[in-house]
């Protein structure tokens, strides 16, 4: 492995004052203007672009900001909470039937030209919450990608359940959400450190490399990533991290700003350190990739569930 793309991302969202005061989201569109910027402005240190994923309000509002990032370089794509986006529903995006789904992004699009007069072509969903239509919905209405799984997440109440999905870039599937599959729309999981399970209150995760997390030791997170992305070997090694606009990224003194640039330094320290070459990307580049290389169905293994019948096959 010679080089490693890296895709640094952030999630958009609308400012709490017109969601919920225990939503993520930015006190107004004041503070999160500034932060966003802060946020491009520090992955541009070390000339990494940022893929932004923006909810259709925000996207209305602050339309002339993201249009000028777009025009710098960096990327843009659609993020919903399904509740936020539509108090009529108590839930996220996987609580959706495929109609319900259907509908909401088909006004979010609406949403989206009005903002920047194209339509999406990326998409992230909150919380990862996805049920198995979400492939087949995105491809259908004209996405070509997107950054909608995190790998080892069990949040059942979310309706975000991504335990043994895939973890490096690949086509999404028509019917099941944890395969690839034949689909013209590419996803690029979000990149965790598979060394750890973690459980707590019956939900499960791996540690991811945003920058909200306190007391984590990111270059240990790093190199675990870099050393697991060696071992896989996958046809397109990347680095996917993220985060919110309702940090304070312009002040270097704030706890999530520092851990932001410590993120960045680590994942370039753990390359660095492997001799592999880190070259910023956006979610788009990433899709161009895996887009261009045909599906190739895997061999179908009829030993079904007798897999594991001798104890010492049992996984550890
Ligand atoms: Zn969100």
């Amino acid at each position: 492995m010679q080089e490693i793309k890296i895709v640094v991302t952030m999630d958009c969202e609308r400012p709490t004052a017109d969601t919920d005061p225990v939503a993520s989201g930015p006190p107004n569109f004041q503070m999160a203007e500034i932060w966003t910027r802060a946020y491009a402005n520090i992955a541009a240190e070390y000339g990494w672009p940022v893929t932004f994923f923006v909810h259709p309000e925000t996207a209305v509002a602050q339309a002339d900001m993201f249009r000028e990032l777009e025009s710098a370089g960096h990327c843009l794509g659609l993020h919903i909470h399904a509740w936020r986006f539509d108090s009529h529903f108590q839930c996220e995006f996987g609580g959706l039937s495929e109609a319900e789904a259907r509908a909401m992004l088909s006004r979010a699009i609406e949403m989206w030209r009005e903002a920047f007069s194209v339509p999406p072509r990326y998409f992230r969903q909150g919380t990862l919450s996805a049920n198995d239509s979400l492939f087949r919905v995105l491809a259908d209405l004209g996405f070509r990608g997107g950054s909608v799984s995190l790998p080892g997440r069990v949040f059942p109440d979310k309706h975000a359940v991504w335990a043994g999905a895939p973890l490096d870039p690949h086509r999404g599937h028509p019917d099941f959400r944890l395969l690839e599959g034949p689909l013209e729309f590419a996803n690029m999981p979000i990149s965790v450190d598979t060394s750890q399970l973690n459980e707590k209150d019956g939900r499960q995760f791996y540690w991811d490399l945003r920058p909200d997390f306190d007391g984590l030791d990111y270059l240990q997170m790093a190199r675990n990533i870099v050393a697991q992305l060696r071992e896989r070997d996958p046809a397109i090694p990347c680095i996917n991290m993220l985060t919110h606009n309702d940090y304070d990224f312009a002040d270097p003194e704030s706890r999530v700003g520092r851990n932001y640039r410590d993120v960045l330094a680590a994942i370039k320290a753990a390359c660095d350190e492997a001799n592999i070459k880190t070259v910023g990307a956006t979610l788009g580049e990433i899709v161009d990739e895996v887009l261009s290389e045909p599906y190739v169905a895997p061999e179908f293994d009829k030993s079904g569930g007798r897999v594991f019948l001798n104890v010492d096959d049992r996984p550890r």
